[in-house]
């Protein structure tokens, strides 16, 4: 198989071709049809946030076709298209995996991260993490679900079911997709982009939203919720400024700069700031069948797996619209 491997942090990834793995006990072998760039990964390879180990292929929104299968899989064929998403294992028997917060697992392991991920042309995965996927859609748009879409789904659900006007801060991979959820639930959205991000506004307009403008601005009306999904501390101030009492602002990505200091009145009224750290396995139930009438606009760039470095520069400087998918 061919992959894509981070070395060291802060390098390129390097194209390499290894034996093709077996999948073990419990495990799933995927021919890789599509998987998406996550912010997440571009972390990893810049070193903003550490991994447990090293080389390591990236990628955690896998999508494939199911080519091998373990001892003691059941449910799953040789043929089915499954979903890889970040969460990929965790223990089981620690207080959030009994409490239904394995997101929160100490031991969790990270596809992409803690595991070799789908910058590849085949993934092994646990079969118990993946996600079963429609045989008829078209991968590359099926990818930017298995986080940006899973991610913002919790993020929006975070926010609470009474945000009806929804603030959205950075709109990327993640943003375009839950604003058209937040749209189909009947919420209004407000979409703040990089200021002058032309790009990023004229995807906002197109997909529904109901005020656009640069995340220095304040919106017409105080918003119910915000998510932020940019990994810009500054936005924090801002985001609680721009909430209403009892608002909440939940900070949807997994590294951010540093949150400036800001007057306890930013925060005062009740204001609620929290963050959302994984998914579970139930989010990706509930997501799949939230969105299972709303059709679905992914906005995406295909990139051949070898060019993986000019997609992630590409995130790095802000010139992706929507998603960033690589296409073995
Ligand atoms: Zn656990
Ligand atoms: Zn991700």
């Amino acid at each position: 198989m061919l992959v894509m491997v981070l070395h060291e942090a802060g390098q390129a990834l390097r194209l390499e071709k290894r034996p093709d793995p077996v999948p073990a006990a419990g495990e799933i072998r995927l021919k890789v049809e599509a998987c998406a760039v996550c912010r997440t990964d571009l972390h990893v390879v810049d070193g903003d946030i550490p991994v447990p180990r090293l080389p390591i292929v990236p990628g955690h929104e896998i999508v494939g076709i199911v080519d091998m299968v373990g001892d003691g899989v059941h449910g799953v064929l040789i043929g089915d298209r499954l979903g890889v998403p970040w969460l990929g294992d965790t223990c089981g028997r620690c207080r959030f995996c009994l409490g239904q917060q394995e997101n929160l697992c100490d031991a969790a392991v990270f596809t992409g991260h803690g595991k070799d991920g789908g910058f590849a042309t085949h993934v092994v995965a646990n079969a118990a993490y993946c996600v079963q996927l429609d045989q008829h859609a078209d991968p590359v748009k099926l990818a930017p679900l298995m986080c940006a879409g899973l991610i913002g789904w919790r993020t929006l659900r975070a926010a609470g079911s009474l945000a009806k006007e929804l603030g959205i801060y950075g709109f990327g991979a993640a943003a375009h997709l839950v604003a058209q959820v937040a749209c189909q639930e009947g919420s209004r959205v407000y979409a703040f982009t990089k200021p002058r991000d032309t790009m990023a506004q004229e995807l906002a307009w197109s997909l529904g939203a109901s005020w656009v403008g640069g995340s220095d601005e304040q919106p017409p009306v105080a918003l119910d919720a915000a998510l932020i999904f940019a990994p810009v501390g500054e936005l924090v101030p801002l985001a609680l400024q721009a909430v209403r009492k009892g608002g909440r602002v939940v900070c949807g990505g997994i590294h951010m700069s540093d949150i400036p200091a800001f007057p306890y009145k930013y925060l005062w009224g009740e204001r609620h700031l929290s963050s959302v750290a994984n998914l579970t396995r139930a989010d990706a139930v509930d997501f799949f069948k939230a969105i299972r009438h709303i059709n679905l606009k992914v906005d995406t760039t295909v990139y051949p797996l070898a060019c993986a470095n000019d997609a992630l520069s590409n995130l790095r400087a802000g010139r992706i619209q929507g998603a960033a998918v690589l296409v073995p």
